[in-house]
């Protein structure tokens, strides 16, 4: 099963994608992730890469189509995979369309207030080690500024400081919103009230992924 997880920067779609990873064993992908570590390791990609993240920009579509195709094709990805922050437009959404995998879909859209969005977005710490993410107030590691999984440390991303985010914000508006029309129109599209605790929209989530794989054994689309 391929399952889409979209949302707006901040809904919590980094912290469920590792919930369902562990629940359900498909891969994440992430393309922020895929992007954060080209940087790290300094490659042509990350190079090009980094100065648009910097801005809240995004990156051109083909580097992360071509991202996307070569982690989708890797054998742990026969069963299925999570997207987390793809597709971001609906040219992305086209070109996903087209690579070879076709796995039956869930769509889960996260949703929450923006006032919420941007208290969480200045709040969030990942480990720069294992990229693990952590939240000052909802999610807090054992030890201030210490990941409680590598002990590596924590920091607050580029991105996440108050101009960046205004940015990554109205591109959601502009460039990833109109995507919500595009999937609506399929069954399998479904919105999840991302205000709650992690746990309480996961259970929604985990109710969702049941459900669409019932539906799918019975057409025999999976076994
Ligand atoms: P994220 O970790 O998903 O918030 O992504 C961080 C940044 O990586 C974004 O602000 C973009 O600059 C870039 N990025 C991640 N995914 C995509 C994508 N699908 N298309 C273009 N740029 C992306």
């Amino acid at each position: 099963m391929r399952i889409i997880l979209m949302g707006p920067p901040g809904s919590g779609k980094g912290t469920q994608a590792d919930l369902i990873e562990q629940k359900y064993a498909f891969p994440k992908i992430s393309t922020g992730d895929l992007l954060r570590q080209a940087v790290q390791n300094g490659t042509s990609l990350g190079k090009e890469a980094e100065v648009r993240m910097n801005r809240g920009e995004l990156v051109s579509d083909d580097t992360v189509v071509q991202m996307v195709a070569e982690r989708t094709a890797k054998d742990d990805c026969k069963q299925g995979y999570i997207l987390d922050g793809f597709p971001r437009n609906l040219n992305q959404a086209r070109m996903l369309e087209k690579l070879k995998n076709s796995h039956p879909e869930v769509i889960l859209d996260i949703q929450l207030s923006e006032e919420i969005l941007i208290q969480r977005l200045s709040s969030r710490r990942i480990c720069s080690r294992c990229g693990k993410i952590f939240n000052l107030s909802l999610n807090p590691a054992v030890q201030m500024d210490i990941c409680d999984l590598c002990k590596g440390d924590l920091v607050q991303r580029r991105d996440d400081r108050p101009k960046v985010i205004k940015e990554r914000l109205r591109i959601y508006h502009s460039e990833t919103k109109p995507l919500i029309e595009y999937y609506q129109r399929r069954s399998v599209y479904h919105r999840i009230d991302g205000e709650r605790p992690i746990q309480t929209v996961f259970r929604d989530i985990r109710s969702v992924i049941d459900s669409e794989t019932d539906k799918y054994k019975q057409t025999g689309a999976i076994q």
